[in-house]
């Protein structure tokens, strides 16, 4: 008798194979040969037969070069940090693509000679926030607030409430990010309450500037007061303020939360807010505000480490300029009954229950959006997390809930056919 494992495929000839040969035009050879030494361990301990090592390899084959995963977001959380926050827009996710390319981020093709690096982006901000002097885009809006305080404050001191001393997530702290610059935190007033003239009595020639930091991802009830915007810009300091989410204008649905237009109207001298949360756009640090602390902290010797990709500036300026990004239709738009029920049609045993979504990723934390959702068996969630297209849930009172509200119109074909596949 012949030992099998005497008929396993070589490597290079297992390579050879047409269907595999094509994958590592796809995906490269390193990841398409793991697979087929993985297929061929298989044969060699007998849980697969031999002559079955080509098709062992080729179904383990990973859908693209990249270990990440889409994943269909049916949480009800629009903004959720876990699945990478915002969902850019088509028009973002072209202008991405295109970008990834050679392109004339910084060359103007009219004359052959260097330009201003995203004028693009920073135009089409300029435009969407007027009240602002000057506008600067960096990698996050950590990163702005730390431009911030190390061109702001050298060895100085940021006066800063008690109440707004926040967490961002993932154990990061803003104090924390503060004081890695050298700045000195000068913290005033309480957890609950602080005034006026708490910031009064704080402010000295040690001063760099005041900053107002908005509690996006927690609310403070009760016996509470804090100073608004408006009061702590006649300080003779300059008042930043991080308004968080990104919002550029005042949304009715969240009349808390505040935005960069009335920031600045109210005399803010400048306002840092992330590009991935409300605005729907990519991962950025947005500042806006005077011109002439603007061109400070351009001019700031760490800005170049600071600075964003042309990836980001092109899908910036597309979610400026194009239309209504998803994180935006999903706040304005109700779920429609009929495309629940067409839904729930499709799937055997499938309820219908009202839901409510939220904003998520450190947005108005008390605002409830009214929603539909898909009711599954429980046990569903864990295997729509692992199949092959995952969407990912949220299981309540012992039930599965895919929140439409944060699923687009368009998956609603590949939802389906995820659940299905799981069943
Ligand atoms: C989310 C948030 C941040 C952090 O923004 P990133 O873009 O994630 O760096 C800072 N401040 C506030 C108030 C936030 O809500």
């Amino acid at each position: 008798m012949t030992d099998p494992r005497r008929d396993i495929p070589a490597t290079d000839a297992a390579l050879a194979d047409p269907r595999l040969a094509k994958a590592i035009d796809l995906l490269g050879r390193p990841l398409v040969k793991k697979c087929v030494l993985a297929a061929q361990h298989k044969a060699r301990t007998g849980e697969i037969k031999p002559e079955s090592v080509i098709d062992e390899a080729i179904a383990a084959l990973p859908m693209s070069a990249t270990s990440m995963q889409p994943v269909i977001n049916a949480t009800g959380v629009l903004v959720h940090t876990n699945l990478g926050r915002a969902p850019l827009s088509q028009a973002a996710r072209d202008a991405l693509l295109m970008a990834a390319g050679t392109a004339d981020v910084e060359f103007d093709l009219e004359t052959g000679k260097r330009a201003t690096r995203g004028r693009g982006a920073l135009a089409a901000l300029r435009e969407a926030v007027a009240d602002a002097g000057g506008v600067h885009i960096v990698n996050n809006n950590a990163a702005a607030l730390l431009l911030t305080a190390m061109a702001l404050a050298p060895g100085k001191e940021i006066v800063i409430s008690r109440g707004e001393l926040v967490e961002i997530g993932d154990g990061f702290r803003i104090p924390g990010l503060l004081a890695s610059t050298g700045a000195r935190l000068r913290e005033v007033g309480t957890t609950n309450r602080t005034h006026l003239r708490d910031y009064q009595d704080a402010i000295n020639d040690q001063t760099g500037f005041v900053l107002k930091v908005h509690p996006s991802n927690f609310v403070v009830s009760g016996f509470t007061s804090d100073v608004p915007v408006r009061a702590l810009a006649g300080l003779g300091v300059p008042l930043v303020v991080d308004i968080g989410s990104g919002l550029l204008r005042p949304h009715p649905l969240m009349p808390d939360e505040p935005d960069a237009t009335t920031v600045l109207r109210n005399k803010a001298n400048l306002v840092t807010a992330s590009g991935d949360k409300l605005l729907g756009g990519p991962q950025a640090g947005l500042l806006l505000g005077d011109h002439d602390l603007i061109e400070q902290l351009r001019r700031h010797p760490a800005a170049r480490a600071l600075r964003v990709d042309k990836l980001t500036l092109a899908a910036l300026e597309a979610t400026l300029q194009g239309p209504p990004p998803p994180v935006v239709s999903a706040l304005d738009t109700e779920v429609d009954i009929r495309r629940a029920r067409e839904i729930q049609r499709r799937i055997p045993g499938a309820r219908i229950v009202e839901s409510a979504a939220a904003v998520g990723g450190g947005g108005a934390p008390g605002v409830r959006l009214p929603s539909l959702a898909i009711s599954l068996p429980a046990e569903l969630a864990v295997r729509l997390r692992r199949s092959r297209l995952p969407v990912a849930g949220r299981v309540e009172h012992g039930r599965c809930l895919l929140d439409l509200r944060t699923v687009r119109p368009d998956q609603d074909e590949a939802l389906v056919a995820a659940v299905l596949a799981c069943m």
